[in-house]
């Protein structure tokens, strides 16, 4: 799990400091491959604000090779439901 220092570490998809009360989402060093798109390094160890990453427009890109990283096995609507 990411290390998050309230108030001090960024989103990394909107670069705003998360901030004490706000709802995010950490991701551990999930071992990008190297056929992942480069930016999925940027997420390594990292936080994201719960409605930037639900709104984000890479979002499903980026569950699709998160869950073949940690070989989760997604539900039908192709999603891990921890990361809605
Ligand atoms: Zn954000």
């Amino acid at each position: 799990m990411a290390l998050v220092a309230l108030g001090h570490s960024q989103c990394r998809i909107c670069d705003r400091v998360i901030r004490d009360g706000d709802e995010y989402i950490g991701f551990s060093d999930f071992g990008p491959e190297p056929g992942d798109p480069s930016w999925m390094t940027d997420f390594v160890d990292a936080a994201v604000h719960r409605a930037c990453f639900v709104a984000w427009d890479k979002r499903d890109v980026f569950l699709e090779h998160l869950n073949a990283a940690l070989r989760l096995s997604p539900d039908a609507s192709g999603l891990v439901s921890r990361l809605r």
